[in-house]
């Protein structure tokens, strides 16, 4: 099926600036504030987004003075942005941008913040992109020093909680300083521009809606593939490891979204009631259902990689960097459909998809020489986002009836007349968080529901003493994840760069 071009419009992305805001980074001299908080922002300036009255405050422990600051943030834009980015463009962000050294768990800097940020007729919003033991800190200082107004935004990074028990715990701390409204639980695969196409795509036709069930779905793959090991992550991920740092939250939100039922509204306590009531329909996952594997070393010719018990410096090690398994949703919808969910680190790509795999149809009049086909919707969300949609036609040619499956692109990004921008998943969230949507981001009974399934699955295999299994480096996870697939008769989708 070809697009036909000259009939659909050409199509510009809209840049809405949004209201003039004071974004304060607590941590916005770490890692994640340089490779995406603070290129992100760049990018919203840059694309008109950003008004020239907002303000970004760094606040972080390092001692800077506002100088030193704008410097390390215009080398953060070069190093992962942009390397040469226009000067007059560049300077102008910069005089928004500046800094108070503070310290979360003292009282050094935050009379100067208070100072600063006191008084300001604007949106206020509180980026805490620190270490998870520094929320309850920050959210309290803040109250003390009159920062935390009925209208202040926090924003809260991963992990959130490690437990239903931490998890509450923390969901409790914030509750004492902000209410559920102020506050924007980020992961950022929901700011990805194919996870909200997806919604689009579901919701605004009526051609996958009747057959988004069990009656015509055979089942569904998750794949979060890294090709990245533990690096020097290592000793907080041992403490992790893929279920907690990938499964409970990213992978979770993705099976919501593609399982959820059409909210009434695309509004945000709309969609996330209905989000919420998929994790709760969630099935415990049986033992022979769960594969875990730690990925081994990997001697190249030039560099040896360490493998994960190496990584992480514990020769004993019972965490895994891989995790397969299969769940059912006990709804109406989804009654017998499998979900398969597979993620780790050092695989053989870096690829990201959700993949809709349809009944075959109920009789082929082709005959057996035909072979089987099956609609396959593909939702790639890295690399190359967009969706394609596999479809059956008759192979062209003279060779009589045979058939071939062609993908039928669906991100059209060609068809809208290739000036979409790309906007990175923490732009997006950023902005909405300045909007006020909270759509895309985790309510707290939601990442409770998550750990509520996730817990017991945990502590299972924690009582059994099981041990992950090695993998290959460079492979697509343990021999016995293909197992998994192979009983059920059927396969992972190959894992594509
Ligand atoms: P980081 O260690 O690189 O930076 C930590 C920041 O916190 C620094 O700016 C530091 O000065 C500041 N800080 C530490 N103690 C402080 C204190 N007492 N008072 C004030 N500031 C203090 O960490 P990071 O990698 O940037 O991660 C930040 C948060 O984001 C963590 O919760 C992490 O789990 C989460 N996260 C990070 C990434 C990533 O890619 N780096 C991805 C997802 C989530």
């Amino acid at each position: 099926m070809t697009v036909v071009q000259e009939a659909m419009p050409r199509m510009v992305s809209r840049v809405i600036p949004v209201d003039p805001f004071d974004l304060v980074i607590f941590g916005g001299t770490g890692d994640l504030a340089r490779r995406k908080i603070l290129p992100g922002l760049f990018r919203r300036y840059c694309a008109g987004q950003m008004p020239p009255t907002s303000r970004i405050i760094g606040a972080a422990r390092t001692d800077l003075d506002v100088a030193g600051y704008r410097q390390m943030v215009a080398e953060a834009i070069t190093e992962f942005s942009d390397p040469t980015p226009p000067t007059d463009k560049l300077d102008a962000f910069l005089a928004q941008v500046c800094y108070v050294a503070i310290d979360a768990k003292g009282e050094s800097g935050w009379a100067e913040l208070q100072q600063l940020t006191e008084g300001a007729d604007r949106v206020e919003a509180y980026y805490f992109s620190v270490a998870p033991t520094l929320f309850g800190d920050l959210a309290e200082r803040l109250q003390l020093w009159g920062m935390a107004g009925d209208e202040a935004r926090i924003v809260v990074e991963k992990p959130f909680g490690r437990d239903l028990a931490t998890a509450k715990a923390l969901n409790g701390t914030l509750a004492k300083y902000f209410n559920e409204k102020q506050i924007y639980r980020i992961d950022h695969y929901l700011g990805k521009e194919t996870v909200q196409n997806l919604m689009a795509v579901r919701f605004g036709n009526m051609l996958f809606e009747p057959l988004w069930n069990a009656q015509y779905v055979d089942h569904i793959q998750i794949t979060v593939a890294e090709t990245v090991g533990v690096g020097g992550r290592g000793e907080y991920y041992d403490k992790s490891g893929a279920m907690r740092d990938m499964v409970q939250n990213h992978l979770m939100q993705l099976l919501c979204l593609i399982a959820m039922e059409p909210p009434a509204r695309f509004d945000p306590d709309a969609v996330r009631d209905e989000k919420l009531k998929v994790i709760r329909a969630l099935d415990p996952v049986l033992p022979h259902h769960i594969m875990r594997g730690q990925y081994a070393a990997e001697i190249g010719n030039e560099v040896q990689q360490p493998s994960y018990r190496e990584a992480v410096g514990d020769p004993r090690s019972k965490t895994e960097s891989f995790i397969a398994l299969k769940t059912h949703i006990s709804n109406w919808r989804w009654a017998g459909t499998p979900f398969y969910m597979r993620t780790g680190k050092r695989m053989s790509a870096r690829s990201s998809e959700i993949t809709v795999v349809f009944k075959e149809t109920p009789h082929s009049i082709f005959g057996e020489e035909a072979g089987k086909h099956r609609n396959v919707l593909s939702i790639r969300l890295q690399p190359n986002e967009g969706i394609t949609l596999g479809v059956t036609i008759k192979e062209p040619g003279p060779g009589g009836m045979r058939l071939i499956d062609v993908p039928l692109d669906m991100s059209f990004a060609e068809a809208l007349g290739g000036d979409i921008e790309q906007v990175d998943a923490y732009e997006r969230l950023i902005m909405d968080v300045i909007r006020g949507n909270q759509t895309l981001f985790m309510r707290g009974d939601e990442v409770e529901a998550a750990w509520a399934w996730t817990d017991p699955i945990i502590h299972g295999w924690e009582a059994r003493g099981e041990v992950p299994k090695p993998y290959d480096s460079g492979s697509d996870g343990t021999t016995d994840s293909h197992e998994l697939m192979r009983r059920d008769g059927r396969k992972w989708r190959e894992v594509k760069p």
